[in-house]
This record gives C-alpha cells, sequence and structure tokens, in this order.
C-alpha cells in the first residue's frame, strides 16, 4: 500500500484576528498549496474555528482546532498555541475573553500614544482594519499608519510607532504562562511554544523558559515556523530534543505576501525531531 504524505501547517490566522482572509480562505488557500491537516490558530480567539472545520470538511482535510494565546513571561511577550482545544470549553473561553478586555484597554492607550505624536483617530482607523472589533491588534494600527502615509510599510510603522520604545509602545500584562498552559490542557489541547526564535532571550532564560514550559505541561516547540531561518530551526530543535519536547511546524501565514514561508511551504523538520502529530 503506498504511504500517504501528509502535509502539515500547523500555525495560521484569519480575519478573526490579524490575518486578512476569513476562515475558508485560509483553508482554500491550505488545500491548493497541498495541505492535508491545518490548524488555525487565531490570536486570543476561536471564533473562526466553526467557519474553518466547515470549509476543512467540504474539502476533504483535517482541521485542527487551534488558538495562539499571549502570554507575559518574565516580561516578555510569548505566544502559546493550543491544538486540538475544545473552543467550547468554559475555562478556555473565559480566559480568552479576559485577554481579548486587556487587548480592548491596550488599543485605547496605543491611541492616546499615537494621538500625543499627531496620528489622530487610530483606534477607529485600526478597528477600520480588524474584521473583529474585540480584537485589535498592533498589526490593525501598522495598516491604519501606513494607509495614512504616516509609515512607508508595517515595519517602519512598527519601528517608528508601534515598537518598544516608540510613542505608541504601552507594556502589557498578558496571561501568565501557568495560566495558559492551563487553559490549553483543561480544554483537552497541546501546549506549543510559538516561534521561540522571536524571543530575545539568552541561552539561561531559554533553558529557564523550556524547563517552565515542560513542567507546567508544555508539550511541544514550534521548530520550523515562517519566522525562523534554517539555522534558527537546528537550534530549536536541540533545544526541544534536551528538554524532552517535541516538534511542531507552522507557518503563521497571515497574509498572501510577505513572511518567510507561505501557507504550508515549510521545510521538514530537522532530524531527530519527533513531530507534534504523533500525538493526534
Ligand atoms: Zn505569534
Ligand atoms: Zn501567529
Amino acid at each position: 500500500m503506498a504511504t500517504v504524505v501528509r502535509q502539515y501547517d500547523l500555525h495560521t490566522h484569519s480575519t478573526y484576528s490579524d490575518g486578512v482572509l476569513g476562515p475558508a480562505g485560509v483553508v482554500d488557500r491550505a488545500v491548493a498549496a497541498g495541505v492535508t491537516c491545518l490548524a488555525l490558530s487565531d490570536h486570543d480567539e476561536t471564533g473562526g474555528l466553526h467557519e474553518a472545520s466547515w470549509r476543512a470538511w467540504e474539502l476533504g482535510i483535517e482541521l485542527i482546532r487551534g488558538v495562539e494565546i499571549s502570554v507575559t513571561w518574565r516580561a516578555h511577550t510569548l505566544h502559546v498555541i493550543g491544538l486540538h482545544i475544545d473552543p467550547d470549553h468554559a475555562g478556555l473561553r473565559a480566559g480568552l475573553a479576559r485577554i481579548r478586555a486587556g487587548r480592548h484597554e491596550r488599543a485605547c492607550r496605543i491611541a492616546q500614544g499615537l494621538e500625543r505624536a499627531g496620528v489622530a483617530g487610530s483606534l477607529q482607523g485600526a478597528r477600520a482594519h480588524a474584521a473583529n472589533p474585540e480584537l485589535v491588534s498592533r498589526t490593525h494600527f501598522a495598516r491604519y499608519l501606513v494607509q495614512q502615509g504616516h509609515a512607508r510599510d508595517l515595519n517602519a510603522a512598527f519601528r517608528r510607532f508601534l515598537g518598544a520604545g516608540a510613542v505608541g509602545y504601552v507594556t502589557h500584562q498578558w496571561a501568565e504562562l501557568e495560566e495558559a498552559l492551563n487553559w490549553i490542557t483543561v480544554s483537552g489541547g497541546l501546549p506549543v511554544l510559538a516561534h521561540p526564535a522571536r524571543y530575545k532571550l539568552d541561552h539561561a532564560q531559554r533553558e529557564a523558559l523550556l524547563s517552565t514550559f515542560r513542567d507546567l505541561g508544555g508539550v511541544a516547540v514550534e521548530v520550523v515556523s515562517g519566522n525562523h531561518t534554517p539555522d534558527q530551526a537546528a537550534v530549536w530543535a536541540r533545544y526541544a530534543a534536551r528538554f524532552g519536547l517535541l516538534a511542531s511546524a507552522g507557518s503563521d501565514f497571515h497574509r498572501p505576501t510577505g513572511g518567510r514561508h507561505g501557507i504550508g511551504h515549510l521545510p521538514e523538520l530537522p532530524s531527530g525531531c519527533v513531530p507534534v502529530w504523533t500525538k493526534f
């Protein structure tokens, strides 16, 4: 019997957070790229999973119900993905609702900062770029800033207005790592540390994070990511192996252009990795 090659992409975003395609559009694009097992993992929001599940069912691929939770750990903002979560679980729902309320408050403070820098109407403007009014992110502010001619592109908008030290930068307390892992695991999900190479952590901090993450029930590290170079993937494959964590792969797809890898166009996991999908 021929072996069926499975093509995984376990990290994607729709208009329910800061992606530009609706959930069905994300599934369509994944199918076109040959993905057979897709996770939709919107930021702090599971509202797109219903539509994505239907579309995946129609097209005959597997849709993993996911979410990407924002966490503050030792003053660093981290993202933890839950794969195979139950979006109807009361504990998870309450936790995500709390983070979204915090996001709203943060958006108001960002808008105040931008106002002081002479950028008017940014809260409304960012909202106009957000399909989900409960989820206004910095990316939506960046799109508004570009549209209004305050910045050349999204990267420039982050550098000048939204990144650390800029006028629109506000510190924000997201969920505790322990809470996020708890919400994921009580709802039946597998916690995955997203795009670890993006965090500005030294070796000792990485080790502290991974051992805490594992001890709190963390299962996998996103080794292959649209945010990672091949060298970074190799480094994080070694960290995962050392801490007995499985390896995940996801494009972190937000929009058809931009990002290192398109949806589904991911390199293989480095050799020696145990894929997180062995747990599916
Ligand atoms: Zn992320
Ligand atoms: Zn993401």
